[in-house]
């Protein structure tokens, strides 16, 4: 299946205590390449791919896509595709919701956000994992699971109340 996934406070953590893959990127490159990518990402998407699956970057910056996919070819991880702002906006323009994973004919999509969540219960699942949970990728490939089986991934744990009867 196809699988995107956010950068920021996802795959690119800042918070304090934030836990990073060692640094992959060739010194040649490091002059433009210089975000730390997020502990057990690289395995996770590694397995994902060697599992069949397509892996994504959805993320609403408008950092370039070539720069995101030569990014984590560093770490080995080959991508799909990037979409960034402003490929979401020719797709989906301005107004609506600032992610919709479904138009890109995506599966699946993971995110720190509950409001993308909300957005899309009713599009594409998606799987709400929080920039300080240290078993993010665990959570991920639950859902990858779940969505093999039909099912949707659990609602985000910081869902506002006034949201869970939607969930
Ligand atoms: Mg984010």
């Amino acid at each position: 299946m196809w699988i995107s996934f956010d950068l920021d406070d996802t795959l690119i953590c800042y918070q304090p205590g934030s836990l990073y893959e060692p640094n992959r990127v060739p010194w040649w490159l490091r002059r433009w390449i210089r975000e730390p990518l997020r502990l057990g990402a690289r395995t996770l998407l590694r397995d994902l791919i060697a599992e069949g699956h397509k892996v994504w970057v959805y993320t609403t910056s408008n950092r370039p896509p070539r720069e995101i996919a030569w990014w984590l070819w560093c770490y080995g991880v080959r991508v799909s595709g990037v979409i960034n702002q402003s490929k979401h906006e020719s797709v989906c323009g301005r107004q609506g919701p600032s992610k919709d994973p479904s138009r890109f004919g995506i599966s699946l999509h993971i995110d720190d956000s509950w409001g993308v969540w909300l957005e899309n219960r009713y599009g594409a699942p998606v799987c709400v994992v929080s920039p300080d949970d240290p078993s993010w990728a665990d959570r991920v490939r639950d859902a990858v699971a779940r969505r093999g089986r039909n099912e949707r991934p659990e609602p985000p744990l910081d869902l506002p109340a006034q949201y869970r009867a939607m969930a």
